[in-house]
């Protein structure tokens, strides 16, 4: 046993052996495409940031607007006094940008997606996970208290074993799954896990985490250039990557809305977001569906697509569809660690993802790309790649 300092010196030495230790840097700057660490800039490949938003006039604008009106904090829970003006507003505009009755702010997307399953489901019911699905979800349909099953990741037959199983346990049954994957930058097949869905009677919650802002003449995502978003019952997201400020949310029906509200506990035990935050994202998600969103798209192709190219004449395989996430897959944690190393003597700043982020062996630099980028960057980046690879 001992006592609680040198239990935690065993765990923290277990953590370490295993390769897998993780610590805090401090960033000195905003997040941008270059960013200062320890005194030093970076070029930085690694943030959600996608279209550049977090550091825009317009959002800093609206929310320096926010805090002279409503002040810093939200004082209370959104149910006691802490529902503001800011944040009815970020939920109207959430609805009307994804053509979804309502919608409903929370804190992160993690919160969001821990208050939708925990109030859906319970006992007695069966929640199916793609096996890459984001821990956000896991974790909340563990809490659920209902039964979860996984399924291959985006393998059609195995959701539909799943499925058959499940629609004989006589409970509610829900399929969870991300349409872009953050790990892997792949998509979901979502017309065929939509029609399998209805084909067995089942729910569909779709975390959009890495699809909003990106995808669609209006950056509404996956779901809704396949024009699949009426039919799926939860759609989840988070405004903390390209919408650029922070926050989750959930949009579907009124009644989905009502429910959450009366029964989401990590929405009704839980302080209300800053005005600020919610002002900020209500910004961001206008300008997505703008000019300026479009164009900020256009850009981040353009990008994505020479990186792309760039990263397979080096001999990595990059995802199908056009993604802003790449993971140059290495194998190994140690090998890993050793090549962000490589790349950040070279001055990019790129994580490697390791277990329990991603599968053991599976170990990977997930770089990502964003609108604020210039070409000189990317061929910077597999200038680096193509010295650091040793493979
Ligand atoms: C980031 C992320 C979340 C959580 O959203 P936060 O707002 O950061 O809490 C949920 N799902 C996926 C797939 C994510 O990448």
């Amino acid at each position: 046993m001992g006592g609680l300092e040198e239990q935690l010196g065993r765990d923290l030495d277990a953590i370490r052996d295993a390769g897998l230790w993780r610590e805090l840097r401090q960033v000195e700057s905003a997040q941008a495409a270059r960013i200062t660490l320890g005194g030093r800039e970076w070029i930085n490949f690694s943030s959600n940031d996608y279209l550049g938003l977090a550091g825009h006039p317009a959002l800093g604008q609206a929310a320096k607007e926010a805090v002279e009106r409503f002040g810093t904090g939200s004082g209370a829970s959104r149910l006691v006094c802490g529902s503001l003006q800011p944040h009815h507003e970020l939920e109207a505009t959430l609805a009307g940008w994804l053509g979804a009755e309502s919608a409903l702010a929370f804190s992160s997307g993690f919160a969001a997606a821990q208050g939708a399953l925990t109030s859906l489901l319970g006992q007695g019911d069966v929640v199916i996970l793609d096996k890459k699905a984001h821990a956000s979800m896991i974790d909340a349909a563990k809490l659920s208290g209902a039964t979860l099953r996984v399924f291959r990741h985006n393998d059609l037959g195995n959701l539909e074993q799943r499925l058959q199983w499940a629609a004989a346990q006589g409970g509610r049954v829900l399929v969870a799954t991300e349409s872009l994957f953050s790990m892997d930058g792949d998509r979901a097949p979502l017309a065929g896990i939509v029609e399998l869905k209805e084909r067995y009677g089942a729910w569909l919650m779709l975390d959009e985490a890495h699809a909003l802002g990106l995808y669609g003449p209006l950056g509404q995502g996956l779901a809704a250039i396949d024009g699949l978003a009426k039919r799926i019952e939860i759609r989840m997201g988070t405004l903390g990557k390209a919408v650029g400020a922070a926050g989750g949310f959930i949009c579907g029906s009124g009644s989905l809305i009502e429910l959450l509200v009366n029964k989401a506990r990590s929405f009704i035990f839980s302080t209300a977001p800053s005005p600020a935050a919610s002002a900020a994202a209500r910004a961001g998600v206008e300008l997505i569906q703008g000019g300026e969103g479009e164009s900020l798209r256009a850009q981040l192709w353009q990008r994505v697509e020479e990186l792309r190219r760039g990263v397979e004449s080096l001999g990595w395989s990059a995802p199908a569809g056009p993604s802003s996430i790449l993971p140059l897959i290495v194998g190994g944690e140690a090998k890993a660690m050793a090549m962000m190393e490589k790349l950040r003597e070279a001055g990019f700043f790129i994580p490697a993802i390791r277990y329990p982020t991603v599968a053991r062996n599976e170990a990977r630099l997930r770089v990502t790309v964003s609108a604020s980028h210039t070409s000189g960057d990317v061929q910077g980046l597999l200038d680096a790649l193509g010295q650091a690879v040793t493979r």
